[in-house]
């Protein structure tokens, strides 16, 4: 249930509603905005059934919130979210680009990648350290190593990271090395992580899973909020149909929907979402036109000879002709190109 103070309300008021849910053993989350406050409940359902809170003073009205996830929603929370990493604003007006490669391979390999990516205008330097690979045969990622080479290798081009984390062993470390902590399709039902991630103070962008509805997506994300870890970013990567073309159907779709939802910032990872370079650069266009607050793009010196995801990875000059077709559409958009 969330309550909505009326614009005139007090302090007082708004106390006096607060004491009454939480002395009935209820959670609050307070949304201010700037016509409203909002006071979400959170909690037991029949014990928040029994509230009488609408006769109180400066309370305008009380509304049931029907969907099971509280504090992603846009109920909840009116206005869009800004989430800041590393001094970075995801959600606001500039669209972030993060873009490198799949899997760090070796420092050369990273230091090319970080030096187009940032060249063209990219704010967070991507690769996996630790890869979640189809097959046990596959290259695993570097580790430990890897994260350290991220770190090392942005720093030197004053670009932020995001990576993938898989065990919620490894927050700790991740924290020490990530601005950004993602969570990959294949995890996002991993409650025991998203439980853990709840308690970290890195912001975490979670990716939509392989064939996860919107709902359980966004109560994936929930899981994570009520931790107590707010800063939120939804990744939609495409999901399974029945097509074989491309890799995933990338679902743009989810954009309008997460928007129309939830107050969190989503952002569309191309790559994946089709697994062929060539539709890399459309696509990402698109999701701008459709919304999205930024784009995660592999991007590898020789895609030829990478050792994951090469097929889907552009090549630095085809990075930079995308980067260079994406202000007019920002524009359009009302925003721009970090
Ligand atoms: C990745 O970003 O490299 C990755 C493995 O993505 P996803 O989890 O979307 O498959
Ligand atoms: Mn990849």
């Amino acid at each position: 249930m969330i309550v909505v103070m009326k614009p005139g309300s007090t302090p007082e008021n708004l106390s006096a509603v607060v004491k009454k849910i939480e002395s009935a053993g209820l959670r609050t989350h307070l949304s201010k905005g700037e016509e409203v406050t909002i006071v979400g409940v959170i909690g037991d359902k029949k014990i928040i059934a029994n509230l009488e809170l609408q006769m109180m003073a400066g309370v305008d009205k009380t509304v049931r919130i029907t969907e099971k996830y509280k504090l992603v929603s846009r109920d909840f929370h009116p206005e869009d979210t800004i989430v800041e990493a590393g001094g970075i604003k995801i959600g606001g007006k500039e669209v972030v680009v993060m873009a490198g490669p799949c899997a760090v391979e070796s420092l050369e390999q990273l230091r090319e990648a970080a030096q187009a990516v940032k060249a063209c205008g990219a704010k967070f330097l991507r690769g996996g350290a630790f890869k979640p690979r189809t097959s046990p045969y596959d290259f695993q990622g570097l580790g430990e190593e890897g994260l350290k080479l991220l770190r090392k290798v942005a720093d030197e081009f004053d670009l932020r990271v995001v990576t993938e984390i898989v065990d919620k062993d490894d927050i700790e470390i991740f924290c020490k090395y990530a601005d950004i902590l993602q969570v990959g399709a294949r995890n996002m039902q991993n409650f025991q992580m998203l439980k853990a991630l709840g308690k970290c103070s890195k912001p975490v962008m979670l990716k939509r899973g392989l064939s996860a509805t919107i709902s359980e997506w966004l109560n994936a994300a929930e899981y994570i909020m009520s931790g107590g870890n707010e800063q939120v970013i939804f990744c939609e990567r495409g999901i399974r149909t029945y097509e074989t073309f491309t890799r995933n159907t990338l679902d743009l779709s989810a954009v309008a929907a997460v928007k129309e939802l939830s107050h969190l910032p989503i952002v569309v990872d191309p790559s994946h979402g089709t697994g062929r370079w060539k539709m890399v650069a459309p696509m990402a266009r698109a999701a701008l036109a459709a919304g999205a607050d930024g784009l995660i793009i592999e991007v590898h010196p020789n895609p030829e000879k990478a050792l994951s995801d090469g097929d889907q990875s552009l090549t630095p000059e085809a990075f930079k002709e995308l980067m260079s077709s994406l202000d007019g559409i920002a524009k359009v958009m009302g925003r721009s190109i970090s």
